[in-house]
Protein backbone atom coordinates (compact mmCIF):
# COMPACT_ATOMS: atom_id res chain seq x y z
CA UNK A 1 0.00 0.00 0.00
CA UNK A 2 1.31 3.72 -0.82
CA UNK A 3 1.78 5.47 2.38
CA UNK A 4 2.08 8.50 1.03
CA UNK A 5 -0.68 10.44 1.56
CA UNK A 6 -0.36 9.23 5.06
CA UNK A 7 -0.71 11.59 7.89
CA UNK A 8 1.97 9.96 10.11
CA UNK A 9 5.96 9.66 9.22
CA UNK A 10 8.77 7.89 10.38
CA UNK A 11 11.79 8.93 9.58
CA UNK A 12 14.79 6.38 10.01
CA UNK A 13 18.65 8.03 9.83
CA UNK A 14 20.48 5.23 8.11
CA UNK A 15 23.50 8.16 8.50
CA UNK A 16 22.64 7.86 12.71
CA UNK A 17 22.99 3.71 12.04
CA UNK A 18 26.36 4.10 10.47
CA UNK A 19 27.53 6.44 13.13
CA UNK A 20 26.48 3.94 15.81
CA UNK A 21 28.16 1.26 13.73
CA UNK A 22 31.34 2.88 13.56
CA UNK A 23 31.09 4.44 17.11
CA UNK A 24 30.45 0.70 18.63
CA UNK A 25 33.29 -0.73 16.02
CA UNK A 26 35.86 2.29 17.59
CA UNK A 27 35.06 0.51 20.79
CA UNK A 28 36.33 -2.97 20.31
CA UNK A 29 39.76 -2.73 19.01
CA UNK A 30 40.85 -6.05 16.81
CA UNK A 31 37.05 -8.08 17.55
CA UNK A 32 34.90 -7.90 14.15
CA UNK A 33 31.58 -5.94 14.69
CA UNK A 34 28.40 -8.06 13.12
CA UNK A 35 25.33 -6.51 13.32
CA UNK A 36 21.55 -7.82 14.14
CA UNK A 37 18.98 -7.28 12.08
CA UNK A 38 16.30 -9.91 12.44
CA UNK A 39 12.61 -8.88 12.99
CA UNK A 40 12.79 -6.52 9.83
CA UNK A 41 16.35 -5.13 11.47
CA UNK A 42 14.02 -4.33 14.75
CA UNK A 43 11.05 -3.00 12.95
CA UNK A 44 13.13 0.11 10.58
CA UNK A 45 13.08 -2.21 7.51
CA UNK A 46 15.89 -4.88 6.57
CA UNK A 47 16.16 -3.44 3.00
CA UNK A 48 17.30 0.00 3.96
CA UNK A 49 19.19 -0.86 6.92
CA UNK A 50 21.03 -4.13 5.43
CA UNK A 51 22.97 -1.77 2.77
CA UNK A 52 23.61 0.99 4.69
CA UNK A 53 25.64 -1.35 7.55
CA UNK A 54 27.40 -3.34 4.71
CA UNK A 55 28.30 0.53 3.49
CA UNK A 56 29.74 0.97 6.79
CA UNK A 57 32.14 -1.84 6.93
CA UNK A 58 29.60 -4.57 8.16
CA UNK A 59 30.36 -8.06 6.62
CA UNK A 60 28.37 -10.33 9.11
CA UNK A 61 24.91 -10.36 9.61
CA UNK A 62 22.32 -12.31 12.12
CA UNK A 63 18.80 -12.87 11.88
CA UNK A 64 17.07 -14.52 13.62
CA UNK A 65 15.16 -17.25 11.33
CA UNK A 66 15.43 -19.01 8.01
CA UNK A 67 12.79 -16.89 6.21
CA UNK A 68 14.92 -13.87 8.15
CA UNK A 69 18.04 -15.52 6.07
CA UNK A 70 16.32 -16.07 2.64
CA UNK A 71 15.25 -12.41 2.10
CA UNK A 72 18.66 -11.02 3.46
CA UNK A 73 20.50 -12.87 0.67
CA UNK A 74 18.98 -10.68 -1.69
CA UNK A 75 19.18 -7.40 -0.17
CA UNK A 76 23.74 -7.38 0.98
CA UNK A 77 26.15 -8.78 -1.43
CA UNK A 78 27.96 -12.01 -1.31
CA UNK A 79 30.67 -11.40 0.53
CA UNK A 80 28.54 -10.65 3.43
CA UNK A 81 28.13 -13.80 6.15
CA UNK A 82 24.55 -14.41 6.85
CA UNK A 83 24.22 -16.46 10.42
CA UNK A 84 20.58 -17.62 11.78
CA UNK A 85 20.36 -17.97 15.52
CA UNK A 86 17.43 -19.88 15.58
CA UNK A 87 19.47 -22.78 13.60
CA UNK A 88 18.51 -24.86 10.82
CA UNK A 89 15.83 -27.66 11.06
CA UNK A 90 14.46 -29.93 9.45
CA UNK A 91 13.69 -29.50 5.65
CA UNK A 92 15.71 -26.49 5.86
CA UNK A 93 19.53 -27.64 5.55
CA UNK A 94 19.17 -27.51 1.08
CA UNK A 95 18.23 -23.79 1.46
CA UNK A 96 20.93 -23.20 4.09
CA UNK A 97 23.89 -24.61 1.57
CA UNK A 98 22.73 -23.49 -1.25
CA UNK A 99 22.73 -19.85 -0.07
CA UNK A 100 25.62 -20.09 2.14
CA UNK A 101 23.92 -19.18 5.44
CA UNK A 102 25.00 -19.79 8.56
CA UNK A 103 23.52 -22.25 10.90
CA UNK A 104 23.87 -21.60 15.03
CA UNK A 105 23.64 -24.65 16.05
CA UNK A 106 21.83 -24.94 19.59
CA UNK A 107 21.19 -28.47 20.54
CA UNK A 108 22.19 -31.87 19.18
CA UNK A 109 19.77 -32.21 16.89
CA UNK A 110 20.95 -29.37 14.92
CA UNK A 111 24.49 -30.96 15.21
CA UNK A 112 23.54 -33.90 13.91
CA UNK A 113 21.61 -32.80 11.05
CA UNK A 114 24.41 -30.11 9.67
CA UNK A 115 27.14 -32.51 9.59
CA UNK A 116 24.74 -35.17 8.11
CA UNK A 117 24.01 -32.76 5.29
CA UNK A 118 27.99 -32.19 5.03
CA UNK A 119 29.06 -35.62 5.05
CA UNK A 120 26.51 -36.84 2.57
CA UNK A 121 27.59 -33.63 0.03
CA UNK A 122 31.16 -34.57 0.67
CA UNK A 123 31.17 -30.63 2.17
CA UNK A 124 32.83 -28.82 4.98
CA UNK A 125 30.14 -26.58 5.97
CA UNK A 126 30.37 -23.59 8.24
CA UNK A 127 28.54 -23.51 11.56
CA UNK A 128 28.49 -21.75 14.85
CA UNK A 129 27.99 -23.58 18.23
CA UNK A 130 25.76 -21.93 20.99
CA UNK A 131 26.57 -23.09 24.14
CA UNK A 132 23.76 -21.36 26.96
CA UNK A 133 25.92 -19.67 29.94
CA UNK A 134 23.21 -18.69 32.18
CA UNK A 135 20.05 -17.57 29.94
CA UNK A 136 18.70 -20.92 30.09
CA UNK A 137 17.14 -20.07 26.50
CA UNK A 138 18.70 -21.81 23.65
CA UNK A 139 22.03 -23.25 23.09
CA UNK A 140 23.85 -26.44 24.05
CA UNK A 141 24.66 -25.95 28.00
CA UNK A 142 28.29 -24.96 28.84
CA UNK A 143 28.80 -27.75 30.89
CA UNK A 144 28.78 -30.54 28.39
CA UNK A 145 31.10 -28.37 25.96
CA UNK A 146 33.92 -30.99 26.25
CA UNK A 147 31.34 -33.59 25.49
CA UNK A 148 30.03 -31.36 22.26
CA UNK A 149 33.66 -30.75 21.14
CA UNK A 150 34.35 -34.69 21.03
CA UNK A 151 31.29 -34.84 18.75
CA UNK A 152 32.20 -36.77 15.49
CA UNK A 153 29.96 -34.70 13.52
CA UNK A 154 32.82 -31.98 14.01
CA UNK A 155 34.65 -33.38 10.80
CA UNK A 156 32.24 -32.31 8.61
CA UNK A 157 31.84 -28.70 10.00
CA UNK A 158 33.70 -25.86 9.89
CA UNK A 159 33.02 -24.35 13.60
CA UNK A 160 33.48 -20.46 12.58
CA UNK A 161 32.57 -19.02 16.06
CA UNK A 162 31.29 -20.92 19.92
CA UNK A 163 29.20 -18.11 21.20
CA UNK A 164 26.94 -17.21 24.28
CA UNK A 165 24.28 -14.44 25.01
CA UNK A 166 24.62 -12.69 28.16
CA UNK A 167 21.49 -12.16 29.88
CA UNK A 168 22.21 -9.11 32.22
CA UNK A 169 25.00 -6.66 29.97
CA UNK A 170 22.83 -3.73 30.42
CA UNK A 171 23.51 -3.86 34.12
CA UNK A 172 27.33 -4.05 33.97
CA UNK A 173 27.91 -4.44 37.80
CA UNK A 174 25.14 -7.58 38.21
CA UNK A 175 26.85 -10.92 38.91
CA UNK A 176 25.25 -13.05 36.22
CA UNK A 177 28.51 -11.42 33.46
CA UNK A 178 30.94 -12.61 35.64
CA UNK A 179 29.75 -16.00 35.79
CA UNK A 180 29.00 -16.36 32.01
CA UNK A 181 32.14 -14.70 31.17
CA UNK A 182 34.26 -17.34 33.25
CA UNK A 183 31.28 -20.15 31.75
CA UNK A 184 32.47 -18.49 28.24
CA UNK A 185 36.37 -18.81 28.54
CA UNK A 186 36.08 -22.36 30.06
CA UNK A 187 33.79 -23.67 26.99
CA UNK A 188 36.22 -22.47 24.42
CA UNK A 189 39.20 -24.56 25.95
CA UNK A 190 37.53 -27.36 24.61
CA UNK A 191 37.39 -25.34 20.83
CA UNK A 192 40.86 -24.03 20.75
CA UNK A 193 40.78 -22.97 16.93
CA UNK A 194 37.23 -21.57 17.20
CA UNK A 195 36.57 -17.95 17.59
CA UNK A 196 34.76 -16.78 20.17
CA UNK A 197 31.59 -14.18 19.95
CA UNK A 198 29.80 -13.44 23.78
CA UNK A 199 28.64 -9.88 23.20
CA UNK A 200 25.40 -7.92 22.10
CA UNK A 201 25.16 -4.27 22.40
CA UNK A 202 25.31 -3.76 26.36
CA UNK A 203 28.26 -6.29 26.60
CA UNK A 204 30.23 -4.11 24.01
CA UNK A 205 29.56 -1.12 26.58
CA UNK A 206 30.00 -2.95 29.42
CA UNK A 207 33.71 -4.00 29.42
CA UNK A 208 36.46 -5.20 27.06
CA UNK A 209 36.60 -8.91 28.34
CA UNK A 210 33.52 -9.63 26.92
CA UNK A 211 34.54 -8.40 23.47
CA UNK A 212 36.27 -11.46 22.33
CA UNK A 213 36.78 -11.82 18.50
CA UNK A 214 33.01 -10.99 17.26
CA UNK A 215 30.51 -9.06 18.40
CA UNK A 216 26.75 -8.70 17.53
CA UNK A 217 24.67 -5.33 18.41
CA UNK A 218 21.10 -4.71 18.02
CA UNK A 219 19.65 -2.21 19.70
CA UNK A 220 22.34 -0.05 19.64
CA UNK A 221 22.72 0.33 16.13
CA UNK A 222 19.19 1.84 15.97
CA UNK A 223 19.21 4.25 18.33
CA UNK A 224 17.85 2.64 21.68
CA UNK A 225 20.86 3.54 24.66
CA UNK A 226 19.20 1.80 27.95
CA UNK A 227 21.16 3.16 30.94
CA UNK A 228 24.01 4.08 28.75
CA UNK A 229 25.56 7.57 27.93
CA UNK A 230 27.47 6.17 25.12
CA UNK A 231 27.51 9.08 22.15
CA UNK A 232 24.64 6.49 20.50
CA UNK A 233 22.53 9.02 18.00
CA UNK A 234 18.74 8.52 18.17
CA UNK A 235 17.54 6.88 14.69
CA UNK A 236 13.79 7.76 14.49
CA UNK A 237 11.55 10.38 14.41
CA UNK A 238 8.12 9.88 14.47
CA UNK A 239 5.32 12.68 13.52
CA UNK A 240 1.72 13.19 13.25
CA UNK A 241 0.07 15.90 11.80
CA UNK A 242 -3.16 17.01 13.64
CA UNK A 243 -6.00 15.53 12.45
CA UNK A 244 -8.69 18.07 14.88
CA UNK A 245 -7.85 20.99 17.17
CA UNK A 246 -11.54 20.52 19.62
CA UNK A 247 -11.95 23.38 22.33
CA UNK A 248 -13.66 21.76 24.93
CA UNK A 249 -17.09 23.23 25.13
CA UNK A 250 -18.22 22.37 29.25
CA UNK A 251 -16.09 20.68 32.29
CA UNK A 252 -15.69 17.10 31.26
CA UNK A 253 -13.65 14.16 30.47
CA UNK A 254 -11.53 13.35 27.28
CA UNK A 255 -10.71 9.44 25.56
CA UNK A 256 -12.22 6.24 26.43
CA UNK A 257 -13.01 5.09 29.98
CA UNK A 258 -12.84 9.38 30.60
CA UNK A 259 -9.75 8.86 32.08
CA UNK A 260 -9.07 12.54 32.09
CA UNK A 261 -10.44 15.14 33.71
CA UNK A 262 -10.45 18.32 31.57
CA UNK A 263 -12.05 22.18 31.76
CA UNK A 264 -13.44 24.10 29.46
CA UNK A 265 -11.74 26.22 27.14
CA UNK A 266 -9.42 23.19 26.99
CA UNK A 267 -7.22 23.11 23.78
CA UNK A 268 -7.00 19.26 22.53
CA UNK A 269 -5.00 18.62 19.59
CA UNK A 270 -6.07 15.29 18.03
CA UNK A 271 -3.61 13.32 16.17
CA UNK A 272 -4.10 10.01 13.56
CA UNK A 273 -1.96 7.78 15.45
CA UNK A 274 -2.65 4.81 18.01
CA UNK A 275 -1.92 2.01 19.89
CA UNK A 276 -1.92 0.35 16.30
CA UNK A 277 0.88 2.30 15.08
CA UNK A 278 3.29 0.98 17.68
CA UNK A 279 2.24 3.87 20.33
CA UNK A 280 1.59 2.04 22.88
CA UNK A 281 -1.78 2.17 24.69
CA UNK A 282 0.51 2.36 28.35
CA UNK A 283 1.40 5.56 27.46
CA UNK A 284 -1.98 6.85 28.38
CA UNK A 285 -1.89 10.00 30.11
CA UNK A 286 1.77 9.72 30.28
CA UNK A 287 3.07 10.81 26.75
CA UNK A 288 4.29 14.22 25.37
CA UNK A 289 4.76 15.74 22.18
CA UNK A 290 6.40 18.23 20.81
CA UNK A 291 6.44 20.85 18.04
CA UNK A 292 9.02 23.97 18.04
CA UNK A 293 10.64 22.61 21.04
CA UNK A 294 7.40 23.05 23.11
CA UNK A 295 6.60 20.27 25.02
CA UNK A 296 2.66 18.69 25.37
CA UNK A 297 1.00 16.54 27.32
CA UNK A 298 -0.81 13.29 26.50
CA UNK A 299 -4.42 13.40 27.92
CA UNK A 300 -6.51 10.69 28.28
CA UNK A 301 -6.04 7.21 26.74
CA UNK A 302 -4.12 6.10 23.37
CA UNK A 303 -6.67 4.45 20.92
CA UNK A 304 -6.27 2.81 18.11
CA UNK A 305 -6.06 5.71 15.38
CA UNK A 306 -6.31 8.18 17.73
CA UNK A 307 -4.22 10.52 19.96
CA UNK A 308 -5.04 13.73 21.89
CA UNK A 309 -3.03 16.11 23.33
CA UNK A 310 -3.60 19.08 25.55
CA UNK A 311 -2.12 22.03 23.83
CA UNK A 312 -3.76 24.66 25.56
CA UNK A 313 -0.59 26.69 26.33
CA UNK A 314 0.19 27.65 22.57
CA UNK A 315 -2.01 29.40 20.66
CA UNK A 316 -0.56 28.83 17.70
CA UNK A 317 -0.77 25.16 17.19
CA UNK A 318 -2.98 24.25 14.20
CA UNK A 319 -4.65 21.74 12.41
CA UNK A 320 -1.96 20.02 10.01
CA UNK A 321 1.29 21.08 12.52
CA UNK A 322 3.30 18.33 12.96
CA UNK A 323 3.85 16.74 16.48
CA UNK A 324 6.49 14.90 17.04
CA UNK A 325 5.66 12.19 19.04
CA UNK A 326 9.21 10.38 19.04
CA UNK A 327 12.44 11.93 18.30
CA UNK A 328 15.08 13.42 19.73
CA UNK A 329 13.01 15.43 22.51
CA UNK A 330 11.51 12.38 23.51
CA UNK A 331 13.44 9.51 22.69
CA UNK A 332 12.71 5.42 22.15
CA UNK A 333 14.16 5.34 25.59
CA UNK A 334 11.70 7.38 26.96
CA UNK A 335 8.90 6.48 25.34
CA UNK A 336 9.63 2.57 26.71
CA UNK A 337 9.89 4.28 30.00
CA UNK A 338 6.79 5.62 30.25
CA UNK A 339 5.28 2.31 28.48
CA UNK A 340 6.76 0.01 31.15
CA UNK A 341 8.86 -1.52 28.33
CA UNK A 342 11.75 -1.32 26.82
CA UNK A 343 12.77 0.15 23.51
CA UNK A 344 13.50 -2.79 21.18
CA UNK A 345 9.61 -3.71 22.05
CA UNK A 346 8.82 0.25 20.82
CA UNK A 347 10.78 -0.23 17.30
CA UNK A 348 9.48 -3.88 16.56
CA UNK A 349 5.62 -2.54 17.13
CA UNK A 350 5.95 0.80 14.34
CA UNK A 351 3.31 -0.65 12.05
CA UNK A 352 2.53 0.15 8.58
CA UNK A 353 1.01 2.73 8.01
CA UNK A 354 3.46 5.51 8.50
CA UNK A 355 5.08 7.12 5.63
CA UNK A 356 8.46 5.54 6.00
CA UNK A 357 11.45 7.73 5.19
CA UNK A 358 15.06 7.16 5.00
CA UNK A 359 17.62 9.68 5.73
CA UNK A 360 20.97 9.04 4.79
C1 LIG B 1 18.94 -10.17 19.52
C2 LIG B 1 20.27 -10.77 19.86
C3 LIG B 1 21.43 -9.96 19.87
C4 LIG B 1 21.38 -8.46 19.76
O1 LIG B 1 21.04 -7.93 21.02
P1 LIG B 1 20.91 -6.39 21.33
O2 LIG B 1 20.59 -6.36 22.78
O3 LIG B 1 19.80 -5.86 20.51
O4 LIG B 1 22.22 -5.74 21.02
C5 LIG B 1 22.65 -10.60 20.06
N1 LIG B 1 22.73 -11.93 20.26
C6 LIG B 1 21.63 -12.73 20.29
C7 LIG B 1 21.78 -14.18 20.54
C8 LIG B 1 20.37 -12.16 20.10
O5 LIG B 1 19.28 -12.95 20.16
Amino acid sequence: MNKTHSDITLEIDLGAIQHNYNLLRSMIGHAACASVVKANAYGLGVEKVAPALYAAGCRDFFVATADEALELVNIVPPDAKIYVFHGVKKGEEDAFAENNIIPVLNDIYQLDQWAHKAKVEGLILPAILHFDTGMNRLGFDHSIAKKISLNDGLRFLDVKYVMSHLSSAENPEDEQNTIQLKRMNDVRKHFPKAKVSLSNSWGILAAKCYHFDLVRPGCALYGVKGNNTAGIKNVIRATAKILQIREVAEDGFVGYGATKEVKAGTKLAVVPLGYADGYLRNLSNKGYAFLREREFPLVGRVSMDLTTFDVSSSSKVKVGDELELIGKNYTVDDVAKNAGTIGYEILTNLGNRYNRIYKS
